[in-house]
């Protein structure tokens, strides 16, 4: 398997996200070559803005291996991660994290934060940004396209309403 091979596998969780009306994000952490953990964000269905892909698909991964840290584990991720799952990824000592594609107003691993390079904390993960980049930008773009609706307004209230909730969390995609 490729690094595009595990990229492939993070983005059919997050058209899965997508089909639910959550922003399509997905996530996965690789272990000798087996994926151990999986996510897709969650944050709407379950009303928890700490429902990430990452953070679920470090939680699965950690109860798979019955550890409390990922030392020689690899994420797969479609989009940079945030302050709360880079910090995540410092804390669980994650070897590398394979990014589909940098986001400007919220990654916090070189965008706008560099936790993970961040050389005063105890955990340096690498870091490679790039990994199937234009499949992974396209599906969040085409995500709010469709829920923003055409001619610039959303279809309805219902979109309408919800769109203003996740757009600031997301906006580098609108
Ligand atoms: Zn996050």
């Amino acid at each position: 398997m490729t690094p595009e091979d595990y990229m492939r596998q993070a983005l059919d969780l997050a058209v899965e996200a997508s089909e639910v009306r959550e922003v399509p994000v997905g996530a996965v952490i690789v272990k000798d070559g087996e994926i151990i953990g999986r996510g897709r964000n969650r944050t709407f269905e379950t009303k928890n803005p700490l429902a990430h892909a990452e953070m679920i698909a470090m939680t699965e991964a950690l109860e798979n291996i019955g550890g409390w840290r990922l030392v020689d584990c690899d994420m797969y991720v479609t989009l940079e991660p945030c302050s709360m799952c880079a910090g995540a990824i410092v804390h669980s000592r994650l070897r590398k994290v394979y990014i589909g594609t940098p986001d400007s107003k919220a990654g916090a691993c070189g965008s706008v934060l560099d936790i993970t390079g961040e050389k005063r904390l105890n955990h340096q993960p690498e870091i490679e940004i790039g990994i199937l980049q234009p499949e992974c930008e396209r599906i969040l773009k085409e995500f709010f396209k469709k829920l923003r609706g055409k001619k610039g307004g959303t279809e309805d209230e219902k979109n309408r309403e919800y769109f203003d909730t996740i757009a600031s969390d997301s906006d580098a995609f609108l």
